[in-house]
């Protein structure tokens, strides 16, 4: 099991089964929101348990954003159409026993670093 938690700590979640899809988003919300790239990884929606406040904010008609209301943290991205949740890689407490896979919507990436490693590029999802 893994345990995240926010930099406020009033926040945290617990990760229940097998993480998938480890990947950094280069897209312009995660960005904006992150101040640079996002990573996550999903889990069935009920294999994650939150405990404390979240703040969900619709960037899009597509999916949400769940921060820490106190400090902000970006926590959570979820599709309105999917019955999955990512959480944020960097929330993780301890080893994450993870590694990223890929790099999603590099078509929107900043023009101020380059992609230097050997994962799978998509330029969107
Ligand atoms: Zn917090």
């Amino acid at each position: 099991m893994l345990r995240g938690t926010c930099l406020c700590g009033g926040t945290s979640f617990e990760v229940h089964g097998d993480p998938q899809g480890a990947s950094v988003c280069h897209c312009s919300q995660c960005r904006k929101q992150s101040g640079h790239v996002w990573a996550s990884a999903h889990v069935p929606e009920q294999a994650l348990s939150i405990t404390g406040p979240v703040r969900w904010f619709a960037a899009s008609e597509a999916a949400l954003r769940g921060f820490c209301p106190t400090c902000g943290s970006l926590l959570f991205w979820k599709a309105n159409d999917e019955d999955t949740i990512s959480f944020a890689l960097g929330a993780i407490d301890g080893s994450t026993d993870m590694t990223l896979e890929r790099h999603i919507f590099v078509a929107d990436k900043g023009d101020y670093y380059d992609i230097n490693d050997d994962l799978p590029k998509s330029e969107q999802s």
